[in-house]
This record gives structure tokens, sequence and C-alpha cells, in this order.
């Protein structure tokens, strides 16, 4: 299988940027699992469900109706694009990602939109869980200091009270959670292209990708 391009990589590394360039580059859907997991933990935060209720969480990720239109992602009808984009949810949905019940609940879903070809799916453990059998998988890397930089400029309109230093800490204990979690971790695999891009524009990783691809 070769039109499915899966984009692994840790937070900040600038998987969702890229990943969207390369899908209208190409003319291909896009799917950014992430999304998913923070929707996940908006409906549990809404809800007051802590992080570690399994139960609860597996009936969210089971109910929750989730839409893409364009950019745009709802639940259950509400427009939560831009609520789910705060270093809270961030955190929230890192941690309700490590329960292996809501992993199972969402990897129907996405696997599904996968099959139906020409996609650029992006998250932590689309090339070696969610359609391991594509060709096409690329892992984008990034040094903590430079993924931090971006993840601030990302955040700093929406949080005020947000500074370098707590994003450095914030994504390093995203690291350490995503890549040492039971269920699907982040890892890099031997078939998977690795392009750091700490030094590279846009425009660089995304003809790296292109000239890439099988
Ligand atoms: O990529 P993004 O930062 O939006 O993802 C939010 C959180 O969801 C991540 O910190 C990660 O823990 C989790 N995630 C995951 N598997 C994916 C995508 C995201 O565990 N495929």
């Amino acid at each position: 299988m070769k039109n499915v391009i899966t984009i692994d990589g840790p937070s900040g590394s600038g998987k969702g940027t890229i990943s969207k360039m390369v899908a209208k580059k190409l003319g291909y859907s896009y799917l950014d699992t992430g999304a998913l997991y923070r929707a996940v933990a908006w409906k549990a935060r809404k809800l007051g469900i802590s992080s570690d209720n399994d139960e609860a969480l597996k009936k969210i990720t089971e109910n929750i109706r989730l839409e893409f239109n364009g950019e745009k992602i709802f639940a259950d009808g509400i427009d939560i694009s831009s609520s789910i984009r705060t270093a809270e949810i961030g955190e929230l949905s890192s941690q309700v990602s490590s329960r292996p019940a809501v992993r199972a609940g969402l990897f129907s879903l996405q696997r599904e939109i996968c099959l139906r070809g020409k996609v650029v799916i992006e998250g932590r453990d689309a090339g070696t869980a969610i359609i391991p059998e594509t060709e096409n998988k690329f892992y984008l890397d990034a040094s903590v200091e430079e993924r931090a930089r971006r993840r601030y400029e990302e955040l700093k309109l929406n949080d005020p009270g947000l500074t370098i230093d707590n994003t450095i800490d914030d994504i390093k204990k995203r690291d350490r959670r995503d890549s040492t979690r039971e269920t699907s971790p982040l890892v890099r695999t031997d078939d998977m292209t690795y392009i750091d891009s700490t030094e590279m524009t846009r425009e660089e990783v995304v003809n790296a990708i292109i000239n890439n691809l099988k």
C-alpha cells in the first residue's frame, strides 16, 4: 500500500503543519489523530471525569460524535477546533491517550479513514499500529528546545501564563509518557524515513517527504 502517508513524531515536531502542507500539495485528505485524543480529553474535562477513570473514559470514547469539516473538528456538534489547542488539554490528552480503552476506542475510526486511501495521517502510532502496511512512513523530529519554541509560539495567545521554561518541561514530560506507555508507544522503526527538522524550513521538510515517497 502506498496511498497512505504516515507522519509520526513527538510533540511540537511540526507534524501538523507539515502534514497539512503535504496533503494539500498532493490533493490528499489529512487526519490529525492528536485532535481525536484532545477531543476525548475535552469531553472528560467538561464532564469532570479524571484521567484514570477507565470506565468513564471508555464510555466517552464510544459515545463521542466526532466530525471533521476542512480543518475544523466538531465533538457532539460543537466546534472544538480552538478550545482543544491549549496546554491544559494537551496535557490531559497525553494522559487519556495512555489508557488502553481510549486507544482501542479510537483505533477503528482512524483505520477506516486510512483504508479509504489518499490520506496523510499524523500522530504517534500511525505507521506502527494504525496502518502498518503502508510503505510511506516518516518520523519527524526536532530538538526539545526547538519543539518547545514552536509549541510556545502556537499556544502563547491562548495561554497568557505560559513560559518557554514550562513549555520545555511539559514537552519532556509528554515525550516520556508517549514513549514509555504500554499500548502503542511512540517509536521510530527502521522502515520510517527519519527527518530532523530542527534546522529546516517547512518547505524543505515537505520536499524531503515528497522526494522520499514510494
Ligand atoms: O499531536 P498532539 O499534541 O495534538 O496530540 C495530543 C496528545 O495525544 C499527545 O500528547 C499524545 O500523547 C497523544 N497522541 C497519541 N497518539 C496519537 C496522537 C496523539 O497518543 N496518534
